[in-house]
């Protein structure tokens, strides 16, 4: 039968090429607080109601409870951005859910080469789109593996749950954990981020900080008061000393059974810093403040409060730097939410029986060796991991310039990924 199944997958390709082409080319933008999802989720309700599937479309604030507890991200508007939720078989095996968010991030197609508008493109092996890859591919071959079965008629006697969330870039995450807390677990879940076909077993802990650093105007070199504190030179102080503790992270790596094979496991994305204005008639002045924001990582034990508290107090090994947190001239202050790791106990039956799946499935179904691994950027993991007792990999394709111009998909990935994700369809629930 499963040779079938992969048959039909490599005959009936271009259905998973044209899905593709039809949402990457429409608007789902997420643009905080509100977003276009919904032009997305009609596509998706359109595929879902062609398969028969029962179909759940709600917005995550008519989850009963949800609004009103501590993990929803309050100032979101979810006008036009639903979750969509579709669901196959009769419950009578086990359960197994496939999630991707429908959003993708703001772009600016004039600085795109390979497709100038947001009409997607297939150039070679590779898919061209906004989200091709983040991650529209990976959620359409979740759906084309479910497809495979039911146009095959193999019965589906467990459950099989495709989740098409909305808000998870910006750190949102409100539409995974509203299917959470409407009651969507399972045995498990692979939630198809771009990971390059690697099976991500656990999921580092994430969150974005802004650094305000204010120091004393003027002249350094005139004037009464010459010592004062240069906010951009403290600044890029403060820098290298997070640099150093990116590398003291990745020092612990050992510690970690599935970190401590990867290169750099941790590492921190420092991605802009401002200070005072440059051009011919901008006066020259030491700038009144510098800010700067960073994405850091830890890993997936490092709970909100630890993450601070670590890093604040490796930066007490910097005296000329600590005392100015001391004093108030420099601000931590959190940029989105916090993004909490996660971890699949390896140490369970069911769950190494899972992973032997998959990879035997790699090797069975697209005749290729799937590494173990973890996910090194914040995703939903978490959702399934500290908010349910569903089992959760990240497995999904691999691609480049994810959020930046030229985003593409490798399509070789996607056929693979969807005789695979079959292929355990077949496993688990028929
Ligand atoms: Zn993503």
């Amino acid at each position: 039968m499963k040779e079938k199944i992969a048959r039909y997958i490599d005959e009936n390709k271009n259905w998973l090429i044209e899905k593709i082409a039809d949402i990457v080319s429409v608007n789902t933008v997420n643009s905080p607080p509100t977003g276009n999802e919904n032009n997305g989720q009609e596509i998706i309700e359109k595929i879902f109601k062609n398969l028969g599937l029962e179909i759940d479309r709600f917005s995550p604030d008519e989850v009963n409870d949800f609004k009103d507890s501590k993990v929803y991200l309050k100032g979101r508007d979810y006008t036009n951005r639903d979750n969509l939720v579709g669901i196959a078989g009769e419950d009578k095996k086990r359960t197994l859910i496939f999630n991707g968010h429908i959003d993708t991030v703001p772009t600016d197609f004039s600085k795109w080469t390979k497709t100038e508008t947001s009409k997607a493109k297939l150039i070679g092996n590779k898919i061209y789109g906004l989200g091709a890859c983040d991650m529209k591919g990976g959620l359409i071959s979740s759906i084309f593996a479910l497809k495979t079965i039911l146009d095959l008629e193999i019965p589906i006697k467990g459950k099989v749950i495709i989740e098409s969330v909305v808000d998870e870039e910006f750190g949102g995450a409100n539409g995974s954990l509203a299917c959470v807390k409407r009651g969507y677990t399972g045995d498990f879940a692979i939630v198809a981020e771009p990971t390059v076909m690697k099976i991500c077993v656990s999921n580092v802990s994430s969150r974005v900080i802004e650094v305000k650093i204010t120091g004393t105007k003027g002249l350094n070199y005139a004037g009464t008061d010459v010592k004062g504190v240069n906010p951009m030179l403290l600044g890029a102080k403060l820098i290298v000393a997070l640099k150093d503790y990116e590398n003291f992270l990745n020092s612990l790596k050992d510690k970690y059974e599935v970190y401590k094979k990867i290169d750099k496991p941790i590492r921190f994305l420092f991605s802009d810093i401002k200070a005072g204005e440059i051009g011919p008639d901008k006066i020259l002045t030491t700038p009144e403040e510098c800010l700067i924001r960073i994405y850091m990582m830890s890993y997936p034990d490092v709970n909100k409060d630890k993450f601070a508290d670590m890093m604040l107090s490796f930066l007490k090994n910097y005296p000329d730097i600590y005392k100015y947190i001391k004093n108030g001239s420099i601000i931590f202050s959190e940029g989105r939410r916090f993004i909490e790791g996660g971890n699949l106990d390896l140490t369970l039956d069911n769950n190494k029986e899972f992973i032997g799946k998959v990879v035997g499935n790699g090797k069975k179904m697209a005749n290729r060796e799937l590494k173990i691994s973890a996910m090194l950027g914040g995703t939903d993991f978490f959702a399934f991991s500290n908010y349910s007792n569903t089992s959760v990999i990240v497995l999904g394709p691999g691609g480049g310039n994810c959020h930046a111009p030229d985003e593409y998909v490798n399509l070789k990935d996607l056929i693979d990924l969807s005789k695979i994700y079959a292929g355990l369809i077949y496993d688990y629930c028929c």
